[in-house]
């Protein structure tokens, strides 16, 4: 059995099962023909760590992954990025091996880690002047077939136009690899992560929604449709080249959908009392440039498509002030209080409260002590503050016109299966898998398994 698994980052079911499916002869034909439907993404719904919770069938807790950006301990001002030598977990590449796997930009893969196959690192390696590839020499056949590889673009700038021609030259470019690897490798599950299409939807999500706040209709309307569109002829040309046995799995680590906007969530913290600053904010300034009065700061919080909150606890933060025997109760009242947030037009929001503890069986590394998703993630959080209101209209960071959404998509196409509707969950992609490959997931601890 050979396993070939196509990742879109950020494909929402609505567009790749439903409304842009009949524009898609190639990704069509797999579709009808497999168990198919939205999956659950993990909490946070966030490409780091859901990619790893898909390959491991592990919770965010267990791999001690919760983000991009993790404090260092308890410290307020250092912090880690997430990369490739944090995840301890075995994944489907590891449990299958002696069977060869080929690895191509599934996050976090950089620096690049041994596997028993091929491996090349994922949009987070810093460029292609380093080492990026496992085994080693296999870089120089990469910038061989693809005349320099490109792991990432840009996407959160003024000129959209650029966005649009390095998307492209990006997509190609990988598929040209992707194919390369399918014809000399000698591979058994093979991986890759396509993450040009999260950067078009957040690029140019408002001029092809019309019901976005900032709908623009505009020659950048046809972008998203376009590039679905690529991404069907290459999937096309790639899957000829597969042999008709091959298992052929279509998934997302998460959806993605409309913006409606950017909260300040610690402007609201210095409001409600929560988060003291010492001297007056009067231009949009980032968390770190203020002069926090941690002796009165009950909370401060991190932004992001969700909100980390963080409590200033005694004995666990370095000028704590809520005793450790309060932490329950005052996360609480916190908590009641985010949730009764209303939009700028004191509109109901839909904000749910995540604690580590209740949601992981288990919380390793630097977890937060409170996950958000403001109005079930319409609403992005801006860690920024200093502005007239904390609601934004437009992101902090630079032009973004979507979100993520909780449900990506999973579509497994086996021979001589028929097709049929299901509602899955990430977690279930692994054990899934191994049972692709004849292993027992229950052996490892691994359950659900939709085979
Ligand atoms: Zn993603």
């Amino acid at each position: 059995m050979k396993v070939f698994v196509i990742g879109l980052d950020s494909a929402p079911p609505e567009l790749l099962f439903g409304k842009f499916l009949k524009d898609l002869p190639n990704i069509r034909k797999i579709v009808e023909n497999s168990i198919h439907g939205p999956m659950k993404s993990s909490i946070p719904a966030i490409t780091i760590p859901a990619w790893m919770c898909m390959a491991t069938g592990k919770t965010p807790g267990e791999l001690g992954l919760y983000g991009f950006r993790h404090r260092k301990g308890y410290s307020y001002k250092d912090i880690w990025i997430a990369h490739s030598l944090m995840v301890k977990e075995k994944a489907v590449w590891d449990y299958i091996s002696p069977k060869k796997s080929v690895l191509i930009g599934v996050p976090p893969s950089y620096p690049p880690k041994k596997v028993n196959g091929w491996l090349v690192s994922c949009f987070i390696t810093p460029d292609s002047s380093v080492n990026y590839t496992y085994p080693k020499e296999l870089k120089r056949e990469v910038e061989k077939v693809t005349g320099g590889y490109v792991f990432d673009v840009v996407f959160r700038k003024e000129d959209r136009s650029a966005v649009v021609e390095e998307v492209w030259e990006m997509t190609k470019k990988r598929f040209e690899l992707i194919r390369y690897m399918i014809e000399t490798k000698d591979w058994d599950y093979f991986e890759f992560v396509e993450i040009g299409l999260d950067r078009i939807h957040h690029a140019f999500w408002k001029y092809f929604d019309e019901t976005h706040h900032l709908h623009v209709k505009n020659e950048f309307s046809k972008v998203i449709p376009e590039y679905y569109k690529l991404l069907d002829r290459e999937i096309g040309k790639t899957l000829k080249l597969l042999d008709e046995d091959t298992a052929v799995l279509i998934v997302s680590d998460h959806g993605i959908k409309k913006m409606k906007g950017c909260f300040a969530i610690n402007q609201w913290l210095i409001e409600e009392g929560l988060l003291k600053v010492r001297g007056s904010i009067d231009k949009p300034t980032k968390f770190e440039q203020l002069d926090v009065d941690w002796s009165k700061t009950v909370a401060w919080a991190w932004g992001g498509y969700y909100a980390r909150i963080f409590l200033n606890v005694k004995g666990r933060e370095k000028e704590g002030i809520i005793r450790k025997s309060e932490y329950e109760k005052v996360r609480d009242e916190i908590t009641e209080m985010v949730k009764s947030i209303k939009g700028p037009n004191g509109e109901k929001w839909n904000t749910k409260v995540f604690y580590p503890e209740e949601i992981y069986p288990e919380c390793r590394g630097d977890k937060p002590d409170m996950i958000v998703y403001f109005d079930d993630l319409y609403w992005r959080s801006a860690g920024t503050l200093g502005y007239e209101t904390p609601y934004l209209l437009e992101n902090d960071t630079g032009p973004d016109d979507a979100v993520h959404s909780e449900y990506g998509v999973f579509s497994l196409k086996l021979n001589e299966v028929e097709g049929r509707e299901i509602v899955t969950d990430i977690y279930k992609f692994c054990p899934t898998v191994l049972r692709l490959f004849g292993l027992n997931p229950e052996k490892f601890g691994l359950r659900g398994a939709i085979l």
